[in-house]
């Protein structure tokens, strides 16, 4: 019996990227800093402008967080009480709290057997007169299939909004995720591809007139100091610190993304010949994994897990409870749910390591321990 060891191979360090980049961040936070300008500042606008410019988009709306950035979009978008948005089962709990927030009811769908992501067939079923939205998630990096959901929505009248908090860079057929709904959110969360060293997000959008309502939203219902109130609303701004980080990380993140990219194909190969299961990339999509999530048949997950911290290497579940199983969700689902891979894959996935900064000898120390563990 061996004893854990502490971790030597963690599931993600954001150090090593700090200081990687350290000759850069500090002379700009430090430029920030001494500015005494913190909030809704020119250094916003910029990184607003280049962020909807990197994804295809023609605005960009900073905000407090990703979660902020959801339930803005809905809301502005008219959605709210007595309306349905469908979104996959299979997410992270945000991504239902948004619709929640807005008032509306949220309807789970299933996802598909090999993205993960929103199944428009599984759509398609659920869709009644009040349904008035559909929420698709980019989930662990890779796009839904924008086309068949677009042509649903098309048919049926009804607004994307796309959760591409895990997403920065990745793409549907030539269009970045975030660019292809009537709005985009994104988090920058520490650890998402394009991560902050704090809290934010943006919505993108192509359209002048949720412009005008998100910026209201987020500044108390005002657009600026000078102009007065006119809606009720909140205080949930992207702030001057942040976006000279987010700057300086979104000329990297196509970088960055290609590492993501490289570690991934690493894994593949190196676990060749066990029995996990691999991501796999949908046809027609650029995946950046901001995860690397295999599945581990038979009941094994969580000995697998147990074995690979045994020997110092950090894992995560990303999510070990389906959403609609959440207690805090059950209460405003309005039918029953079933969505029976969502409750598979819930039991079966495993996130291995990975971020961009990741040696391809602790890519290889990984993989040999998984070989270890079914050699036993
Ligand atoms: C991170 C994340 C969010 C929420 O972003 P925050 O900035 O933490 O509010 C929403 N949806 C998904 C899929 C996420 O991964």
């Amino acid at each position: 019996m061996s004893v854990p060891n502490t971790v030597q191979i963690p599931y993600f360090d954001l150090k090593r990227q700090y200081h990687l980049l350290q000759n850069e961040f500090e002379p700009a936070l430090i430029n920030t800093a001494s500015s005494g300008a913190y909030v809704l500042t020119k250094t916003v606008e910029q990184f607003e402008s280049a962020f909807a410019d990197y994804c295809g988009s023609d605005f960009g709306i900073g905000v407090g967080s990703g979660t902020d950035a959801l339930i803005f979009s809905l809301k502005a978008l008219g959605i709210g009480k007595g309306d349905e948005v469908i979104l996959p089962g299979f997410t992270f709990t945000a991504t239902a709290l948004s619709i929640i927030h807005a008032g509306a009811t949220p309807v789970f769908a299933e996802v598909e057997p090999d993205t993960y992501t929103l199944d428009a067939a599984s759509v398609k079923k659920l869709i009644t007169s009040k349904t008035k939205a559909l929420l698709p998630v980019h989930l662990y990096g890779q796009s839904a299939n924008m086309d068949e959901l677009g042509k649903i929505a098309r048919k049926h009248r009804l607004k994307i909004v796309e959760d591409a908090c895990q997403a920065h860079g990745a793409i549907w057929k030539t269009s970045r995720v975030g660019s292809l709904g009537d709005a985009g959110c994104f988090s920058f969360y520490p650890t998402k591809n394009l991560g902050a060293m704090g809290d934010g997000g943006i919505v993108l959008t192509d359209n002048p007139k949720l412009v005008e309502i998100i910026k209201k939203m987020r500044n108390l219902g005002r657009t600026d100091m000078r102009h007065p109130h006119t809606v009720i609303a909140w205080t949930s701004r992207l702030d001057g610190m942040q976006a000279s980080v987010l700057q300086i990380k979104l000329n990297y993140l196509d970088d960055f993304n290609r590492e993501r990219r490289r570690i991934a194909a690493r894994y593949v190969n190196r676990l060749q010949g066990t029995p996990l299961i691999m991501p796999k990339e949908g046809k027609d999509r650029y995946h950046v994994y901001h995860l690397f999530v295999v599945r581990v048949p038979n009941k094994k997950r969580d000995a697998l897990q147990q074995h690979l911290a045994q020997q110092g290497i950090q894992t995560m579940i990303h999510y070990p409870i389906p959403v609609y199983k959440q207690p805090a969700i059950k209460p405003f689902i309005k039918k029953a749910v079933k969505l029976p891979l969502t409750d598979q894959l819930c039991h079966e996935i495993l996130s291995l390591p990975i971020f961009p900064e990741m040696s391809d000898e602790e890519v290889d120390r990984v993989c040999k321990s998984i070989q270890s563990f079914y050699r036993t």
